[in-house]
C-alpha cells in the first residue's frame, strides 16, 4: 500500500518568475532528506504531491516536519474523479487514519477547482458526510466549529485528507546561496544557524576546538549539534579547525583584558576565508546584544573588523528566554546545555573590556603577527558531512 501527501509551500508562492529556482531547491532538499526511501514527487502550483511505500511513512512525516519551505502538509489519498471511488477511498481514510480520534464533531468540505465534475460541491459534501455519519453513528455535523473536517479537492484528481501538520515554513535550503556558521557548542550559535537555514541560505558550520583545553567531548557536543542542524539543512558541513595554538598565542602575548576580543576577531579572520574558499557568502553568529562583553556595539565592530562578508546576527535583538525556546523547538537545547566548556569560557579573562577602542586592538592582533599561522591552521582544518557523523 502506498503512503501520499500533499506539501503546501506559502511563502514561495509569492515570488514572481523565480518561482520554479524555489520549487526545484525544496523538492531537491526534500529528496535528499529522504534519500535510500524511493519516492515520487509531482505538482506544482500551490503545492507538491509525495508518494511512497506506505513503510517510509513516519519517515516522510519526520522529513516534512523539518524542511525549511514546507508551510503544512496533510496525509491524503489521490482518487478517481468519481463520486462512488471517493466515497469508497473516504472510508478507506477514515479508518487509516483514525480521523474520530480527533473528536466527535466534523465537517464536509468540498473544492471543485474542475468545475465539469457532477455533483456540486454542496451536493458531494452532503455526501461525503453521510458516509461517515452511517459509519460512526456517534459523530455529527458542525460546520461551524468542528473538531476536524474531511477536505476533498476535485483537480486533476481528487484528493481527500482531514489532518494538516505544519512545518516549519521558510524558504527552501540554498536559494539564498551559502553561509558559514559560527558554531560554538553553546545554546545560541545552533538557534542562529537554524534561522538563517529557514530564510533560505545553505549553512556550512566552522567551530574552533582548543584540544587539550577543551576534550574531545565538547568536540562530540558541537557534532551532534551539527547533526541536529543536518535535519534542516541539507548537506551540511562541519569544518573543525585546531585552534589552540593561536589561542595560547593570544593568551600569552596579547593584554589580558583584551584577549576573548582578539580571539573571536581570528576566528571571524579564518572563517571568513574558509567561507570564502566554499563560495559562501557570509557569516552567521549566535550573538546577542550585551548579552556578554564581546556583544556590545564597541565589540562587534572589532571582531567583526577581520572579515568584509556580511556577519548576519539573527539573534541580536532576541534575549535568552527566546532564544531558549527556539533551541527547545529544534531540539538542539539538550545537547548545548551539557556541561562541556568551550575555549571561550577557559581562556575568559576575569575582567574583559566592554566598550573597547578599535585602535588599541587593532595595534594587539598586528603585534601577534600571526598572519603565517592563520595559513597553517586554516590548512590543518578537518571538514566532514554532518550528517554522517
Ligand atoms: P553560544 O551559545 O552560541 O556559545 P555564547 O552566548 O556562549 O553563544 P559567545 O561565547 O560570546 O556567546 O560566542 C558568541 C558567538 O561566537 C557564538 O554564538 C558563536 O557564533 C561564536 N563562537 C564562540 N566560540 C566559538 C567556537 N569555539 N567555535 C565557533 N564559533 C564560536
Ligand atoms: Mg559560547
Amino acid at each position: 500500500m502506498k503512503s501520499f501527501f500533499l506539501i503546501r509551500y506559502g511563502e514561495i508562492s509569492l515570488k514572481g518568475a523565480n518561482q520554479n529556482l524555489f520549487l526545484d531547491k525544496l523538492k531537491a532538499n526534500i529528496k535528499t532528506q529522504l534519500k535510500g526511501k524511493k519516492t515520487v514527487i509531482t505538482g506544482r502550483i500551490g503545492r507538491f504531491y509525495l508518494s511512497c511505500e506506505s513503510e517510509y511513512h513516519e519517515d516522510v512525516v519526520a522529513v516534512l516536519k523539518q524542511v525549511p519551505g514546507i508551510v503544512a502538509f496533510s496525509p491524503a489519498i489521490r482518487v478517481e474523479k468519481d463520486k462512488d471511488k471517493i466515497l469508497e477511498a473516504a472510508m478507506k481514510y477514515a479508518e487509516r487514519y483514525d480521523v474520530k480520534s480527533q473528536g466527535k464533531l466534523f465537517k464536509a468540505e468540498v473544492r471543485r477547482i474542475d468545475k465539469s465534475f457532477e455533483p456540486r460541491s454542496y451536493d458531494m459534501a452532503c455526501a461525503l458526510g453521510g458516509v461517515f455519519l452511517d459509519k460512526y453513528p456517534d459523530l455529527k455535523v458542525d460546520v461551524r466549529c468542528p473538531d476536524w473536517t474531511i477536505n476533498l479537492e476535485i483537480r486533476e484528481e481528487a484528493y481527500l485528507y482531514a489532518y494538516n501538520i505544519p512545518g516549519i515554513g521558510g524558504l527552501p535550503v540554498g536559494c539564498a546561496g551559502r553561509g558559514m556558521l559560527l558554531l560554538s557548542g553553546g545554546i545560541d550559535s545552533p538557534v542562529a544557524g537554524y534561522l538563517m537555514a529557514r530564510r533560505g541560505l545553505h549553512v556550512d558550520a566552522i567551530y574552533f576546538h582548543t584540544h587539550p583545553f577543551t576534550s574531545e567531548k565538547s568536540l562530540d557536543k558541537v557534532k551532534a549539534l551539527a547533526k541536529i542542524l543536518s535535519r534542516y539543512v541539507p548537506r551540511l558541513k562541519l569544518h573543525v579547525v585546531p585552534f589552540t595554538e593561536l589561542q595560547v598565542k593570544i593568551k600569552q602575548e596579547a593584554p589580558p583584558d583584551e584577549t576573548t576580543l582578539l580571539s573571536r576577531a581570528v576566528m571571524m579572520w579564518i572563517a571568513d576565508r574558509i567561507a570564502k574558499a566554499e563560495k559562501g557568502l557570509c557569516l552567521i553568529t549566535g550573538e546577542s546584544l550585551s548579552q556578554v562583553a564581546s556583544q556590545t556595539p564597541e565589540s562587534l565592530r572589532f571582531t567583526g573588523s577581520t572579515t568584509d562578508l556580511p556577519i548576519l546576527r539573527p539573534l541580536i535583538g532576541l534575549d535568552k528566554q527566546q532564544i531558549i525556546a527556539i533551541a527547545n523547538q529544534i531540539q538542539t537545547y539538550e545537547t548545548s546545555i551539557q556541561p562541556h566548556p568551550d575555549c571561550c569560557t577557559l581562556f575568559a579573562p576575569a575582567h574583559p573590556v566592554i566598550r573597547p577602542k578599535m585602535e588599541p586592538l587593532q595595534e594587539s592582533l598586528d603585534k601577534l603577527q600571526i598572519n603565517e599561522l592563520v595559513i597553517q591552521t586554516i590548512k590543518k582544518t578537518d571538514k566532514q558531512m554532518a550528517a554522517e557523523l
